[in-house]
């Protein structure tokens, strides 16, 4: 299958993580739209958060992404977790992924 993130998790493509564990990575987003823009990913494919019915894995992404928070010290001003799904959700890559956004104020509403 080519799916890009599954060359990222598995290290075909060559990108520095912020945060890895065994079965989740986190990585910069190549098209930043906040100062800090990252996305945590599961290294198995998931095509979206439809398909993962794996609520340890959801739980370590969630984990992740507040590790990673912490590490980019936005933990305390605060920061945004985004998961798009399918094509009114906005999704654009099919492997199950979520946006940490922060480092700026992020308007109240969403959308
Ligand atoms: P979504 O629209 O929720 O599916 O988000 C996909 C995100 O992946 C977008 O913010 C892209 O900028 C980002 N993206 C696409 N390809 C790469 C890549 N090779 N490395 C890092 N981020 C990427
Ligand atoms: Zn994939």
């Amino acid at each position: 299958m080519d799916c890009i993130f599954c060359k990222i998790a598995t290290k075909k493509v060559n990108v520095a993580p912020v945060i890895e564990t065994d079965d989740v990575i986190v990585i910069k987003d190549l098209n930043p739209q906040a100062p800090v823009h990252l996305l945590v990913m599961p290294k198995a494919h998931y095509a979206s958060v439809l398909d993962c019915k794996d609520a340890k894995l959801l739980a370590a992404m969630m984990e992740a992404a507040i590790a990673a928070a912490k590490k980019l010290k936005v933990d305390e001003k605060g920061f945004r977790l985004v998961i798009n799904t399918n094509d009114e959700g906005g999704q654009t890559v099919f492997h199950l992924h979520m946006h940490l956004l922060a480092g700026r104020p992020l308007t109240g509403r969403l959308g």
